[in-house]
């Protein structure tokens, strides 16, 4: 009928335009567009792991061994990550190694609390080795015993946005080398701790929306995976050198070969 095909497309229209302003509104409210603009895209060049750690400025402050969250000894296989924030406004990544090098953090299984790793703008300070059990995420589940811990800071001044993409950047070297796969990177908030009355804490809270990972918690995730994909692609990049240089060398050698017949090499007729 005539009257249909100059209805239909009035009316694909009409839905597309009330359908357009939402699609273009929704993304752009997130902090997450805002947090991406603000640091700019991941570089794709590959990255050298030993770069890579280089740029971490990891500064190697152990809890005493034997002492504190360290009194037991309990070796671990990392088979997760886990995404914390301090939520303390006051203490840096200095003051919070230094209140577990005097054990003034208490809790856990082993009476004080303790963490692999804590991340600030500028600085990673580790304060037990990533083959140690840390006390930081679910008492005795599985959060504390298969994985690494790591803590945003949140203290003023600090520039929470560079601390999340220090942060990214830490997880992907150590799923680098740990071989661990993005999807074992977990906030804490995906530990339940037995007990209590909200298992799965807000944690870590400026990354989660009301109180459960969504689209920031992706956001993050994406960073940390762009980040390794420049490790791993440096694999490659070392596997096509490698290669590259094997055909020189084999160029090389065939320019070498001594000339033992003229008339082989340069033509009967010359
Ligand atoms: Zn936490």
């Amino acid at each position: 009928m005539s009257w249909l095909r100059l209805v239909i497309p009035i009316v694909v229209m009409a839905v597309t335009i009330a359908i357009l302003p939402s699609c273009k509104t929704a993304p752009a409210s997130t902090k997450a567009i805002l947090w991406e603009r603000e640091l700019g895209a991941v570089a794709e060049a590959p990255i050298s792991p030993n770069r890579a750690h280089q740029e971490l400025n990891i500064k190697v402050d152990l809890i005493p061994k034997g002492k504190y969250g360290r009194r037991i000894f309990r070796r671990m296989q990392a088979r997760y990550i886990t995404i914390h924030s301090t939520q303390n406004p006051t203490g840096d990544a200095y003051a919070h190694s230094k209140a577990l090098k005097r054990g003034a953090l208490r809790g856990g299984v082993v009476g004080y609390l303790c963490w692999h790793f804590t991340v600030q703008d500028d600085v990673v300070i580790q304060h037990i080795p990533t083959d140690e059990r840390g006390e930081h995420a679910d008492f005795d589940g599985p959060g504390n015993r298969y994985s690494i811990g790591i803590e945003m800071c949140e203290h003023r001044g600090n520039d929470q946005v560079a601390t999340m993409d220090r942060t990214a950047k830490l997880a992907a070297t150590l799923m680098y080398y740990h071989q661990i796969p993005v999807e074992n990177v977990r906030a804490h908030y995906h530990w339940p701790r037995e007990g209590y009355e909200t298992p799965n804490k807000n944690c870590p809270h400026f990354l989660l929306e009301g109180g459960r990972p969504g689209t920031n918690w992706r956001w993050f995730v994406g960073r940390i995976n762009r980040h390794h994909e420049r490790l791993v692609a440096y694999n490659e990049y070392l596997r096509e050198k490698q290669k590259q240089e094997e055909r020189d060398r084999h160029s090389r050698e065939i320019v070498q070969l001594p000339c033992l017949h003229r008339f082989t090499c340069f033509g009967a007729f010359t």
